[in-house]
């Protein structure tokens, strides 16, 4: 393993030097091999182990300090509280992947909390984001779970871990807010410098390097939560210093990822005024990006700033159309989006479970509809809707098993379910990682039968449907 670092070269205005405080008795539990093959590290080596445990501190690892709109309101100084990075790792293709560990211990960064994460936290991260993996939606990755002796109080006492996890970058929007805000011209300066450099250095050969960066940013975050909306996936905490400036998901906290179909479904107890609702989504990922242009207003016109940010909503929809059209199976246009919003109405009033409805839709020939109208209340609006569907099918050129076969690739049979997790979580709180690893193992090839594990595609029994997740963990 080959450990680079280009942030630490940044200079102390960007981080605090912060080595990695082991917990008590702390044991690598699971590790990504697929993950490390890809970056040519070997986990189990000796030296390597010990490296990314904390055992051996390196001199450059860090916590990034960074600012950020919480809920709304502006926090000038926040910044890696439980997290250091250790440094950065060269993939095959040459492309650069932060090494970073969640849980690490206290940083300046702090403030109140004792910068650990419990074992619950760190294996709600791993399974969702290597799910989100699966479903080609960029995402931080686990690379390897720890955990220990160590009690970490929460509410209650909870074991302790860490995950280590990889991003092409953990730059957040936040990080342009802190040195803005504070008047910092040269540092700011710095920041674009090193993100042209390191994250878009093809915007670099070209005549206007910054703007060209930020109508990707503004392109790939619309991208990232089309594919969220598309998924069902919400974020739960979308506050900007939990928005990447390379487009990725980060920061799993209280997600969810839909059931029940309910387009105002808030999955984060903490969130009281439903924020960050689902069908809130979109919205906010302009306003995170209008908080983020917001720090450019020195290098470019309000009219430069104001057309980047117009790009997002049209990059935003054509990108759903295309996904949406695809669950389908149907080419994206007028008539395709209507069909949708009518589908999405019935899902809505009769709460239908949102991913086993396409995976069901995408399995069945046109005879075998009736089956569907079981599933719900309104048989004749269910009726109706099934008669256009099947229309459009046919007209559509395509014969019904090409379009299923395209069909059962994009509408999983596995979603990262939150019964599931608490079960997972349950038993390896009681040492026992066999649920967890089941789990992982059909979420990482979502689209695949897995006919041993069919338990697992089930909708959430009674007692599953309640379960709540907030902010604190
Ligand atoms: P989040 O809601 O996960 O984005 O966290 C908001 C801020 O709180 C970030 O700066 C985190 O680093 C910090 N934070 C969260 N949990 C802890 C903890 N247990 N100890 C210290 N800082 C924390
Ligand atoms: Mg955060
Ligand atoms: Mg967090």
């Amino acid at each position: 393993m080959k450990l680079e670092h280009h942030f630490a070269e940044l200079g102390e205005a960007f981080y605090a030097k912060t080595s990695i405080q082991p917990l008590l008795k702390q044991r690598l539990v699971e590790f990504n091999q697929t993950l490390a093959h890809s970056l040519s590290i070997d986990i189990k080596s000796p030296q390597t182990k010990r490296i990314l445990s904390g055992e051996v501190a390196l001199a450059d690892s860090l916590s990034m300090v960074y600012a950020g709109h919480q809920f709304g309101g502006f926090s000038p100084q926040l910044g890696d509280g439980r997290g250091v990075l250790l440094g950065e790792v060269r993939d095959a293709q040459g492309g650069l992947h932060d090494l970073h560990m969640k849980g690490a211990g206290a940083t300046p960064f702090s403030r109140r909390g004792d910068g650990r994460a419990v074992l619950r936290s760190c294996i709600r991260e791993y399974l969702a984001s290597e799910f989100m993996q699966a479903m080609s939606i960029p995402t931080s990755r686990a690379l390897a779970l720890y955990t220990s002796s160590e009690a970490v109080y929460r509410e209650q006492p909870e074991p302790g871990a860490m995950l280590l996890r990889t991003a092409q970058g953990h730059i957040r929007f936040g990080h342009f807010e802190y040195f803005f805000y504070q008047g910092k011209e040269a540092e700011l300066n710095q920041l674009i410098e090193y993100c042209l450099r390191y994250y878009y250095p093809h915007c670099l050969a070209t005549d206007t390097p910054l703007e060209n960066m930020l109508i990707e940013v503004v392109e790939r975050t619309a991208r990232m939560i089309a594919k969220w909306q598309a998924l069902g996936f919400q974020h739960g905490v979308m506050n900007t210093d939990n928005f990447s400036f390379t487009g990725e998901t980060i920061d799993y906290g209280p997600y969810g990822f839909m059931e029940d179909y309910q387009p105002d479904w808030v999955c984060n107890h903490s969130d009281y005024e439903g924020r960050y609702a689902f069908s809130r989504q979109p919205g906010i990922g302009l306003w995170n990006l209008n908080c983020l242009m917001r720090c450019f207003s020195k290098h470019l016109e309000r009219d430069q700033l104001v057309a980047i940010l117009q790009r997002y909503e049209i990059a935003l929809q054509t990108h759903y159309e295309t996904l949406m059209a695809a669950k389908l199976g149907l080419q994206p246009g007028p008539e395709t989006n209507d069909l949708l919003s009518s589908l999405l109405a019935i899902m809505a009033s009769e709460k239908m479970d949102y991913s086993l409805f396409f995976r069901l839709l995408s399995y069945l020939s046109a005879d075998e509809f009736d089956l569907i109208l079981d599933e719900v209340i309104d048989r004749e609006r269910m009726r109706t809707w099934l008669f256009t569907y099947q229309r459009a099918r046919l007209d559509s050129g395509q014969s019904w098993s090409q379009t299923r076969s395209a069909m059962l690739q994009v509408n999983p049979k596995f979603i990262l379910r939150n019964y599931l997790a608490h079960e997972a979580i349950e038993a390896a709180e009681q040492g026992d990682f066999l649920p967890f690893r089941r789990l992982l193992s059909v979420l990482i090839a979502p689209f695949e039968e897995h006919d041993e594990s069919n338990r697992l595609a089930q909708r959430a029994p009674e007692w599953g449907r309640s379960l709540e997740v907030s902010c604190s963990s």
